[in-house]
């Protein structure tokens, strides 16, 4: 069932009532049925506790299942989100809503003119969220520092190769030294854990599964495998293309002896393994072969400031449209809650009907 089955409003027309109206709505008013909790709850039971916010939709790499070569049109810098807007969407988020974690992200967050300051404002505001960052890794090395310092608590950093050729021919720029740099500048500023985000394509990458989990155990970083997902620019995704979860632990399982972890998932999306009998583990992000959804806590901020409740919605609602409006800290917070009144039980991917959104990855958020 879903939310039109159940009669919930669209999200647009609860945030585009108050955004044209002025209209001191709450969120119980704006959505029938829902408890007027200040937090972001859904009629799933979920409450969304983890913000992603894209800093910016551009990215230095192109990888090939992400962006064309010749990159995307990026959006014009009026309607990205500045860093004041940005700052007081994050504020509402975490005094109003109860959002307990900032992870930012792109596009490539450290495109981002200004990101030191913005995690060092993230680091000020009460209660202290978590900062964290997905990157790509380039350009981190040199700044580490700078991060923890402003407050930054942990990083996920994507590697999808060890080969320098083939790396290059996935993200098509000769950068792997960089993001080599980049994990061990992290460890070096004290971020722990070190993730590693990696994406196997078939007959690109994926015969180095187990090198690349035998480089993670080897100095500490924690490995994350995620399958890929319809999210790419140029809609090329194909089921049978993707490497699912379990080619990805029987390769592993050539290796290494794996066992699945005994700790909670508590909304986390990968699935634990402890690697040799441990300490060392690793992460299968099965979005698509195993999905997850029922335990989602996460809800997404554009670079342009749109909310999306999940990374496959076909809806967004414009906050900064209320931001530029004149609206109120409480009217945020209500189309906020309104649209995750909203969101669905699951991406979809797996239902006949499923259409991949017309934003890439790239320009929500990864
Ligand atoms: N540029 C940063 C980076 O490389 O980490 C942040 C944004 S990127 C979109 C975030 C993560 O999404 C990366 O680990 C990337 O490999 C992953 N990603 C991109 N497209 C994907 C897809 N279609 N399926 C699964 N993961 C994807």
């Amino acid at each position: 069932m879903n939310a039109v089955a159940l009669g919930i409003p669209q999200v647009g027309d609860a945030s585009s009532r108050l955004a044209h109206t002025g209209g001191q709505g709450t969120a119980a008013a704006s959505a029938p049925g829902r408890t007027d909790s200040p937090w972001l709850l859904d009629t799933y039971g979920r409450r969304a506790r983890d913000l992603r916010v894209s800093l910016t939709d551009k990215c230095n790499l192109r990888c090939t299942y992400c962006m064309p070569a010749e990159g995307l049109n990026w959006l014009p810098g009026n309607e990205l989100l500045t860093d004041d807007e940005l700052m007081r969407v994050v504020g509402i988020a975490v005094h109003e809503l109860g959002i307990e974690e900032i992870r930012f992200t792109g596009g490539e967050p450290l495109l981002r003119k200004g990101i030191v300051d913005l995690i060092g404002r993230v680091g000020q505001l009460n209660p202290r969220p978590e900062i964290s960052l997905t990157t790509n890794g380039i350009g981190f090395a040199r700044r580490a520092r700078d991060f923890v310092a402003a407050g930054l608590d942990r990083v996920n950093i994507s590697l999808d190769s060890l080969d320098p050729e083939t790396f290059r021919q996935l993200t098509r720029r000769p950068r792997l030294a960089d993001v080599i740099d980049a994990l061990a500048a992290a460890a070096e500023a004290g971020l722990s854990p070190v993730k590693i985000n990696t994406v196997l394509l078939r007959g690109v990458n994926d015969h180095e599964a187990a090198d690349l989990l035998q480089f993670s155990v080897e100095r500490g970083y924690q490995l994350r495998f995620i399958e890929q997902m319809p999210l790419d620019a140029g809609h090329s995704w194909t089921r049978s293309g993707m490497v699912t979860a379990d080619e990805i632990q029987a390769a592993l399982a050539q290796r290494f002896t794996l066992t699945p972890h005994d700790s909670a998932r508590m909304g986390a999306p990968a699935e634990l393994f402890t690697v040799d009998g441990g300490p060392a583990t690793v992460g299968i992000i099965a979005s698509v072969t195993r999905p997850f959804c029922g335990d989602c806590d996460r809800t997404r901020l554009t670079a342009d400031g749109q909310v999306r409740t999940c990374l496959f919605s076909a809806q967004e609602t414009d906050l900064r449209a209320l931001l530029r409006g004149g609206g109120s800290d409480e009217q945020i917070a209500d189309a906020w809650r309104v649209a995750t009144w909203g969101k669905l039980p699951g991406h979809g991917i797996n239902d006949p009907s499923f259409l991949q959104p017309d934003r890439p990855m790239s320009a929500i958020g990864g």
